[in-house]
């Protein structure tokens, strides 16, 4: 877990990157999400809530991993959205040669989503 401080924001962008495309139709294989409480809401995603995109991916049987986080609202979420560059903001699969910029502002090992 986090450790957040009432004074910390509470609101995380987050990236998650797919083992195999979703389908035919959606050979994207990430997931660019807002949410206030992440635990919860990557507990809603492995259970195949929250998301069409990851409640096909529970039918299929596809698992998937959260390769990125920032503290953001829904404004940066949808600024990552128009970039449709999520490929290579994903460490999987940019190689760890994608954009990373200075938005990262936790490690994903400080971040217990089992
Ligand atoms: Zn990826």
């Amino acid at each position: 877990m986090v450790n957040l401080g009432k004074s910390e924001i509470m609101d995380f962008v987050y990236l998650l990157h797919f083992d195999r495309p979703i389908s035919d139709k959606h050979t994207t294989q990430h997931y660019i999400g807002y949410a206030s409480d992440i635990v919860k809401r990557l507990n809603c995603h492995k259970s195949g809530n929250g998301a069409r995109l990851t409640e096909i991916a529970k039918i299929r049987n596809i698992g998937f991993a959260l390769v990125r986080l920032w503290h953001g609202d829904r404004n940066f979420e949808r600024k990552l959205k128009n970039r449709k560059n999520a490929p290579k903001l994903c460490p999987i699969c940019s190689n760890g040669q994608g954009n990373f910029d200075n938005e990262i502002l936790i490690n994903l090992e400080d971040i217990d989503h089992e």
